[in-house]
Order: structure tokens, then C-alpha cells, then sequence
């Protein structure tokens, strides 16, 4: 593929299209319809730097009296078949532009569905290359080949055909279930619990389900990996002896780390299943339950490095959680903003409070910063701030990751344990993480009991966008 443009190949690909579906008359598009689940059968061939693939899609707003629906792959692949209830479905492939894809092109099949009982799902196949990107970052490090198999999904590699138009917002939906089949010496991991696997001659087959996981988080890797199972933990690394001793300091952190939050956070927790993998360069990612780290990062793995603090992170989600319903003003807070911060007294109990106050004083020297400019370091515009207590659902996508909970809410933790301690900050996390369930009025109790002149701090940490003197580290 080296020196072959994009251009170029999206011509070779357009000569051989029509020879599958034919040209046909588009009248009324399906309203935005939505896929409830997926059932995949996929291939992987990276000595031919291909894959394979079958699927059916049950959708969830089966559109009525609509004459056709889109589905997209990345732009290299090919739809080769559809049906609806067994019956053939006609339809017309072209590519498009399609930023949520890496190759920034996605083969679009507008499938004549007019007098389909939609409601039967859809099957479908489909075939082809996705080489490495010759059109974004090299971080778009996505492809199969001779190394194995880097795959994302939307927004970065749709190796599986998708409803979502490029830009539309992605939703979850029940994987179930996922067949992959690679060569025996290769090994795939994929987001959700891997239900069997077995050597069939000389193919590798797996079959994993994810329920309820959002389409973007349909993560797929597959390189020649030793795998170590240790309780509801599973590490892939490759085969040399530097990458082996490098999986074992990751199993140790992580066995320290499931110690530490067993112990002094949610009691009884039953910790599903989590992927750690080795993945290429780039590859640092967390999706659903799959950790990867980069090869670079993993070679002289350190707990206090970005791979460790994400390993650490992903880790504490299920310890700091109360079940509180959707409605409540403390889900945002339950799912997200606890696991932002809890972490971090885990990794400072082995690394120390230099550390731990290294990491939080640059913390506060960012968030001053985010809030004096309203960006963010690279120079991305901020979403106006929201008091947590003021957090829906829809709300923790929209900061996650990138402000309020790494900053503000880390803050306020990191305020509470400044002032009680290390000890009693875990007494006061364990016991609220411990109740059945919790209101805003009944968190206030608990951290007023722990320290009775924080209470109006609280109401303006959690309540109000108000950062000045006497809040955070200035
Ligand atoms: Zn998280």
C-alpha cells in the first residue's frame, strides 16, 4: 500500500463497485433509525490486511413506509450482500465523505427497503482491506496487517457497518454475539466478556457479548499475544521476554490497586470482567471494559505513569458507585465524578504524597488556567461550566475526560482530604460509597459529620460554578 494515495484508491475501489449492487432509484429516506442490537460473524486475514464479515441488525425505531436506509463502512470495505427476512434487498453503494472514519471516506450502501418487514433486522456482509491511514494523524494508528488487527469503531475505523451517518451521535446497543476468527497464532481481544474460545485447524474463533455498550466503545485488537488470567482480570502482552516481565508489573498494580479499593471503598463489589492489552503505538486508549496501552508505555511499565493512572481509573469505577437513579442529582457525581478522583489516594498510598501533590498541584494550575481562558491546553473551546448537582446524564459526556470532573471535582475531593487527613478522607469516601442509596441532602450529612465548617464550601464546590480564595490549591 506504501505510496498508493487516497485518491488513488478510492478510484480502484470505485471501478469494481457496481459489479455487487446496481444503481436503483432513491426515493424516501428512513428517519434516523437506530440499530437495538448486533450479531457478528467477522474474519480477520492480516496476511491479506482483510477481514470478513457478517452481521444481524435488529432495529430499535423500525421505520415505516420509508423506501431506502444507509448503512457506512469504511470507505476501502465493500457491502457484498443484504437481505431482510431472507429475502434479497437491492441497493446502491457510492463513498462519501465520512469524518468519523480515519480514512476520512465511508462506503455508503443506500439499501432499497420499501416493503421490508424492517422489523426481521437486517443481514448483512461485507468484505475488504483497511490499510493505515493515508488521510489523518498517525495517531490514527488503525488497520490490519501482518501485525494484527488495530481496529476502533465509529469516529475512528468502522469496520462493521453502522446507521450513523458521519457526525451523528453514537448510542449503545447489545453486541450479542461476537464471533471472531483469526489465524491460530493470533489472539483478539474485544470490548465485553469472551464467552468461549477455541482452536478450529488452524483459525483462532472467540465469541465475546457486550450489552449495552455504546457503538464508539466497540474497541477490536488481535496480535500474537500470551494471555495471563487472574481472577476477572486478563493481560495480553506479546511474546518477548521484556514485554512478559512488563505484563507482570502491570498485574501486580493492578492486584495492589483491587486490594486498596476492596478495603477501604464499596464492600462486596463484584469486579467484571477487564482487558489489558498491549496494543501498538498510539494506543493508549480505555473503551468499555478494555484498558490498552501503548507498546511504549507498556515497556517499563510505571503505576505512576498516564497508563497507570488510566489502569487505576477504570478499576475504582464499580467500588465508588451508590446506585442512584437516572433523576437523581447525584448520578453524574455516582458515575463519574467519584471515579475521577478515587483513584488517586489508592496510587499515593504506593507512591507518596509528593506524588500524589505533584499531580494535583498541576491539576490546579489547569483548571485556573481553563477558567481564565475558556480553553482547554490545545487550545479547544470549553462547554460552559455546570454545577454538578445540576448534572444530567447527558452532561458526563459532554465533561468527562476533559473538564469539571478532572479538574473541579478532583479539587473538591482533594480539598476534603487536605483538611481531614488521608484516614479519615477514606472513612468519609468509604462511608458514603457504602449506603444503599443517597440524596444531595444525605451526601451533605455525611460530609458535614466529618468536618462540621465545611458545609457551605460543600453547597458552593458541588452547587455552584464559584472558584476564589480558599478553594482549591492557589
Ligand atoms: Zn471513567
Amino acid at each position: 500500500m506504501s505510496g498508493n494515495s487516497l485518491a488513488n484508491l478510492a478510484l480502484a475501489v470505485l471501478v469494481v463497485l457496481p459489479a455487487v449492487f446496481p444503481e436503483t432509484a432513491i426515493g424516501v429516506a428512513a428517519p434516523a433509525s437506530r440499530a437495538l442490537s448486533y450479531a457478528l460473524d467477522v474474519t480477520f486475514i492480516p496476511e491479506k490486511s482483510s477481514l470478513e464479515g457478517t452481521a444481524r441488525i435488529m432495529l430499535s425505531d423500525v421505520p415505516t413506509a420509508c423506501d431506502t436506509l444507509d448503512l457506512y463502512l469504511h470507505g476501502e470495505l465493500q457491502f457484498t450482500g443484504a437481505s431482510c427476512g431472507g429475502v434479497e434487498l437491492d441497493g446502491s453503494q457510492d463513498l462519501v465523505f465520512y469524518g468519523s472514519d480515519y480514512s476520512s471516506v465511508a462506503r455508503r450502501l443506500r439499501l432499497v427497503v420499501a416493503g421490508a418487514d424492517l422489523s426481521r433486522g437486517l443481514d448483512i456482509a461485507w468484505r475488504g482491506p483497511m490499510h493505515p491511514s493515508t488521510a489523518r494523524a498517525l495517531s490514527n494508528y488503525m488497520r490490519i496487517d501482518a501485525d494484527g488487527v488495530f481496529l476502533r469503531s465509529y469516529g475512528y475505523s468502522v469496520w462493521f457497518p453502522l446507521l450513523l451517518a458521519d457526525g451523528q451521535e453514537s448510542y449503545p446497543v447489545d453486541f450479542d454475539p461476537v464471533v471472531l476468527r483469526t489465524p491460530s497464532d493470533m489472539k483478539p481481544v474485544f470490548t465485553g466478556t469472551r464467552l468461549d474460545e477455541h482452536l478450529d485447524e488452524d483459525q483462532r474463533v472467540t465469541t465475546w457479548r457486550a450489552k449495552g455498550m455504546d457503538i464508539f466503545s466497540a474497541q477490536c485488537t488481535a496480535r500474537p499475544y500470551r494471555e495471563i488470567v487472574a481472577g476477572p482480570l486478563h493481560i495480553y502482552h506479546l511474546p518477548d521476554p521484556e514485554s512478559a516481565e512488563a505484563a507482570d508489573h502491570v498485574l501486580d498494580l493492578v492486584r495492589r490497586l483491587l486490594d486498596f479499593y476492596a478495603e477501604n471503598y464499596r464492600h462486596g463489589v463484584a469486579v467484571g470482567e477487564l482487558h489489558v492489552a498491549q496494543l501498538c503505538r498510539f494506543g493508549n486508549i480505555s473503551s468499555g471494559n478494555m484498558v490498552g496501552l501503548a507498546d511504549d508505555s507498556w515497556a517499563g511499565f510505571e503505576p505512576g505513569s498516564y497508563s497507570g493512572l488510566t489502569l487505576a481509573h477504570e478499576l475504582v469505577h464499580p467500588f465508588v458507585r451508590v446506585p442512584v437513579p437516572e433523576s437523581s442529582p447525584l448520578y453524574a457525581l455516582f458515575v463519574e465524578g467519584f471515579p475521577s478522583y478515587c483513584h488517586l489516594p489508592a496510587l499515593a498510598s504506593f507512591l507518596g504524597d509528593g506524588w500524589y501533590n505533584e499531580i494535583m498541584d498541576g491539576i490546579a494550575s489547569g483548571y485556573a488556567q481553563k477558567r481564565a481562558t475558556g480553553k482547554d491546553r490545545r487550545g479547544r473551546t470549553l462547554p460552559p461550566a455546570t454545577p454538578f448537582l445540576e448534572m444530567t446524564p447527558k452532561d458526563i459526556g459532554t465533561y468527562k475526560d476533559w473538564y469539571l470532573f478532572p479538574d473541579r471535582l478532583r479539587l473538591y475531593f482533594d480539598d476534603l482530604r487536605r483538611r481531614l487527613g488521608d484516614e479519615e478522607f477514606l472513612d468519609l469516601v468509604g462511608e458514603i460509597v457504602n449506603q444503599d442509596t443517597l440524596d444531595p441532602a444525605g451526601l451533605r450529612r455525611i460530609v458535614v459529620r466529618h468536618l462540621p465548617e465545611f458545609g457551605a464550601m460543600h453547597d458552593r464546590w458541588l452547587a455552584t460554578n464559584d472558584f476564589d480564595a480558599g478553594m482549591g490549591r492557589q
